[in-house]
């Protein structure tokens, strides 16, 4: 999972897509990078958040950039991942994009064999590889359609055709499971993965559909929808993953993480709601108003600490977790509802609850926002193997919490207020055909790679 952004029109293009990734940062903390196009191709892309890796950029002047902020789950190379990707043939194109492309191992082998050169396991170079395969002979229509027709899964994208003005394509797969929203104004017009990052220019938003490509070369816009298949956005955007003051397809995520919240069963005698920081405020503030419960604030994160659930490893997850600290006061001899936004290993639900019994409460109550996570993610969102997940394990017992609270699958979907919604990791029904075996085979191995790598 990632976050894009995509200017044309301004002269200072560069500068403002620096600005956006800072605004979608919480997307991917991995490693980021910029595509500028003025007469001349500049790439700068490196390891490490945005500030950085740009602390020292001499900005470039130029009418187009695109860039991209990444959160690994594919590969085990971070530098030799990291995104915008460019080649040259059969024209100077550059590409990125966030999701996860499911007939990866399909795709790589064809494209070896016709000699591509492929730097990196990222999927982003393989979906520009493609996209630069189609534009032989076609229209960038009928490239991006043959695209769709070709690769599976999950992506948003975002490309520049370094042809004489300089040529913005953004498409979006069928099914847009990522989200992507597109703005134009009086003479520039701007994309990115969340509203957040138009709101900071004063710019409209409207989501970019399924299936739908947007050329934009100079004054001239044009949108064609190429596919339709039924909308599947991913529910874990407004669990978790997307800025709380995003709207994404009409629904703005604050208020799904109230009414999430609201919908929550209450079980047990409490005396106060604590929320896990940061993504879950709105959810324990929301079940506090509905069962007229006070909410306090009993842990406190390091705000230099940076989002547990998007760091690559376990370890990092971990160290995360220890830049928590509690407030006795409020939680000592004290019945506590603890909201979190989900649960997926485990682990950190695990030490939170360690540390708030340590701190004297008398009991715990778990409650998860987000149903029981049972299936892996196979669109980008870094939910492991089967036997990774802990609700799929059956072992929530191993929390330690006095109870494990699940939203349902109803909940969520009004919550969300919306019908078309991937919900495969809770419910099994993946909108795309994958081959599930080979996919968590691919991971598993990626992930041993890594952590030889790190030892
Ligand atoms: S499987 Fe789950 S996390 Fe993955 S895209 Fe679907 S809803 Fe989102």
């Amino acid at each position: 999972m990632c976050g894009i952004v995509g200017i044309l029109g301004e002269d200072n293009a560069p500068q403002i897509a620096l600005e956006s990734l800072m605004s979608i940062q919480h997307r991917g903390q991995d490693s980021c990078g910029i595509l500028c196009y003025n007469n001349n191709v500049t790439l700068k892309k490196d390891v490490g958040l945005v500030s950085e890796v740009f602390s020292h950029w001499n900005v470039q002047d130029g009418r187009l950039a695109i860039g991209h902020v990444r959160y690994p789950t594919i590969g085990t190379d971070p530098s030799r991942d990291a995104q915008p990707f460019y080649v040259n043939y059969p024209y100077g194109l550059g590409l990125c994009h966030n999701g996860n492309i499911v007939n990866y191992c399909e795709l790589r082998e064809e494209l070896l064999e016709k000699r591509r050169r492929l730097q990196s396991k990222c999927d982003g170079e393989l979906l520009l590889n493609v996209f630069a395969e189609e534009l032989i002979g076609n229209d960038v229509f009928q490239a991006a359609e043959n695209v769709m027709n070709r690769v599976l899964g999950s992506y948003s994208a975002v490309s520049v055709i370094a042809d004489k003005k300089g040529t913005l394509t953004i498409f979006r797969d069928p099914f847009g499971i990522r989200p992507l929203v597109y703005g134009s104004g009086k003479s520039w017009v701007m994309v990115a993965s969340e509203s957040v990052t138009l709101d900071k220019f004063r710019m409209m938003s409207e989501d970019v559909t399924p299936g739908e490509v947007i050329i934009v070369n100079g004054d001239d816009i044009q949108r064609k929808q190429l596919r339709t298949e039924r909308h599947a956005h991913c529910m874990f955007e407004w669990v978790y993953f997307s800025r709380v003051d995003s709207v994404l397809e009409g629904s703005s995520v604050y208020k799904t993480r109230l009414n999430l919240g609201k919908n929550l069963r209450l079980d047990h005698d409490v005396d106060v709601v604590i929320p896990v920081p940061d993504t879950a405020r709105p959810a324990a503030l929301g079940f506090a108003e509905e069962h007229g419960l006070p909410y306090r604030e009993g842990l406190i994160k390091n705000r230099y600490a940076g989002r547990s659930f998007i760091m690559g490893t376990q370890k990092k997850r971990e160290e995360a977790v220890s830049k928590l600290n509690v407030i006795k006061s409020e939680i000592k001899g004290k019945k506590i509802a603890l909201i979190d936004d989900s649960i997926v290993r485990g682990t950190t639900s695990r030490k939170i609850v360690s540390m708030i019994r340590n701190a004297g409460a008398k009991e715990v109550h778990l409650l998860s926002s987000c149903p029981r996570i049972v299936f892996p993610c196979f669109y980008g969102i870094d939910f492991p193997s089967k036997k990774e997940l802990i609700a799929s394990r059956g072992e929530i017992h191993t929390i330690g919490a006095d109870s494990v609270t699940y939203q349902t699958l109803d909940g969520l979907q009004k919550a969300i207020g919306l019908q078309d919604l991937c919900m495969a990791c809770l419910n099994g029904d993946y909108p795309v055909e994958c081959c599930t075996a080979q996919f968590e085979m691919m991971r598993e191995k990626e992930r041993e790679e890594s952590i030889w790598q790190e030892c």
